[in-house]
């Protein structure tokens, strides 16, 4: 076999998952067909769920350096500002990083490739996968290499994280249905000036429609999304002067122009693979699902497809959990999926919908709704989990257990578990927990009763004992977590057991009945 894992794409989620497979030990190997990283922007807005991730594998800070932080959004109606809505203080305490950070996407895959060479990897650019044979036990992969030669590799599992026209998907013969959306996008890179509130998401509503300016790094440089004017939706190589008129009209006379560095224009498409597996071929980020840039979900859902694969796959293809483990990947990120395509199929219905009414409702009522909604904190706080995907969740996932008396606002099977700070030893100093957990094993958190010092598959599990302390008691009161607890956490920090008393066995039996891992595992390969 040439490789346990080969990762067909290296835009955003096949970096991720190459990383996330390497520093853990795994075989990989990771292709493209273009002869280089992609120098476009396109996705622009990295979410805090990421930056989590970022985090563990040692790029948060490098993306917070390059990235601005963006802290407010505000609506523009008919060019008058009706509110502004605060992006950060809603996290506050949910997350270490509480906004929305402006980094584009060709600068988060230059960050991931360069993470790639420390365990030590690279892409294997100009190489492009043509063909796929499933065998029982491997995948014969025929690949085409520079020049127009092939060679077959051989693996034992293909991830396909090759783009909306996914070689993958379409060799194993799977559907992807959805259709496009009417309406042309535009986006421009610019240099401008005008009434945007610097350092701010702008959003201009108008009659037919929106602009969004988002700023980016360096002085006066935005980001201009908007909707192709109908009349000129069929020109053919339009041009950033073109769409100047509209947008213009919207965000007011005053905006100049100095420059503009990129414009594109495309359509968008709302799609979800029919299945996310085949036997031993995955579908990861837009291979398995596209749909409208409203909220920059798009490339925030295939980094977090990856990172819920990844630990899994490490588990299977070690040796030290059965298959069967893999089938969860599906079973929890399907319905991410199709819940993100249908909330932005409602968003973006609304945002683009031709209608006068619609026109009406978005500058007249949406904008105050929009304000008045966004004032009240709860909504705020409801808003932010979505939007940063701190709130995903996999409670219906067969990994997911609660037991016991649970109460019913506490964290439970499924759920991200809580940032939180805490008092790890008795007397010691308060420390960042998900600083202190590694996200290439298991930790069990064990609270107001006596821990194990290890337990079954103790090769993969850290056990820690919270100590009593009025800190401690507070910090897991405000994150509704019971006194009496405990918590066993998945590598990718989701709850995966949990319940109110320890009992003998309860964490065994979870091990090898749900996540399938043999009670004594194997040495790594
Ligand atoms: C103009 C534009 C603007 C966008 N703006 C936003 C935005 O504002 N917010 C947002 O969230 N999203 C946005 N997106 C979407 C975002 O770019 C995607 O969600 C993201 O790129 C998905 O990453 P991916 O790694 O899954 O796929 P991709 O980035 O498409 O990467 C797939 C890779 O696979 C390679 N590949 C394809 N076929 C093969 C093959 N047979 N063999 C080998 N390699 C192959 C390709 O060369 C490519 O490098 C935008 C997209 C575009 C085009």
């Amino acid at each position: 076999m040439d490789t346990d894992v080969l990762i067909v794409g290296a835009g955003p989620t096949g970096l991720m998952l190459a990383n996330q497979l390497a520093r853990r030990g795994v075989r990989c190997q990771i292709i493209d067909r273009h002869a280089g990283p992609a120098l476009q922007t396109r996705a622009l807005g990295v979410q805090a769920r990421t930056l989590e991730i970022y985090s563990h594998l040692g790029l948060a800070d490098r993306a917070l350096e390059l990235g601005k932080r963006g802290t407010g959004a505000n609506l523009w109606a008919q060019g008058r500002k009706m509110a502004r809505v605060p992006l950060g203080e809603a996290g506050v305490g949910v997350t270490p990083y509480p906004f929305i950070l402006i980094l584009g996407q060709d600068d988060n895959e230059r960050i991931m490739g360069e993470r790639l060479r420390d365990w030590p990897m690279s892409v294997q650019w100009n190489t492009e996968l043509v063909e796929l044979k499933q065998m029982t036990d491997h995948v014969a992969a025929t690949l085409k290499l520079p020049g127009g030669a092939t060679r077959t590799a051989t693996a034992a599992w293909i991830a396909g994280c090759d783009g909306a026209h996914s070689a993958v998907r379409e060799l194993n013969g799977i559907g992807f249905p959805g259709a496009p959306y009417e309406h042309v996008f535009f986006v421009a890179d610019t240099e401008a000036t005008g009434t945007m509130v610097p350092d701010e998401v702008n959003v201009y509503l108008w009659q037919e429609g929106f602009h969004l300016l988002f700023p980016m790094r360096g002085k006066d440089h935005w980001r201009i999304v908007g909707i192709v004017p109908p009349d000129l939706r069929n020109t053919d190589g339009l041009e950033f002067p073109a769409v100047m008129p509209s947008l213009r009209k919207e965000a007011g006379t005053s905006l100049s122009i100095k420059s503009c560095s990129w414009f594109s224009t495309y359509r968008i498409h709302h799609r979800r693979a029919a299945r996310f597996r085949d036997r031993r071929c995955f579908l990861l980020g837009d291979a398995a699902h596209i749909h409208s840039p409203v909220g920059a979900q798009g490339m925030n859902t295939g980094l977090q497809d990856a990172y819920n694969l990844a630990w899994k796959l490490t588990l299977v293809v070690q040796g030290n959990a059965d298959v069967a483990l893999l089938d969860s990947y599906e079973q929890e990120r399907v319905p991410i999926a199709q819940r993100l395509l249908n909330t932005t199929d409602r968003g973006f219905r609304l945002a683009v919908s031709d209608s006068p009414i619609a026109g009406l409702f978005r500058t007249k009522i949406l904008a105050r709704i929009g304000a008045f909604a966004m004032s009240i904190k709860r909504v705020q706080a409801w808003a932010f989990r979505i939007v940063s995907q701190t709130g995903i969740h996999y409670r219906w996932s067969s990994l997911s257990r609660s037991l016991g008396r649970m109460p019913e606002d506490a964290p439970r099977g499924g759920d991200r578990f809580p940032w939180l700070k805490l008092k790890l030893a008795a007397g010691g100093p308060v420390e960042d927990l998900y600083q202190k957990i590694d996200d290439m094993r298991l930790h069990l958190i064990v609270i107001g009763q006596s821990a194990p010092a290890t337990v079954g598959g103790a090769g993969f599990i850290d056990v820690h004992a919270i100590p009593a302390d009025p800190v401690n008691d507070a910090e897991l009161a405000s994150a509704r977590i019971p006194g009496t607890s405990y918590y066993l956490l998945r590598p990718d920090g989701h709850i995966g057991l949990c319940g109110i008393h320890l009992e003998p066995g309860d964490v065994e039996k979870y091990l090898s009945e749900r996540l399938r891992l043999g009670t004594a595992p194997k040495a790594r390969a």
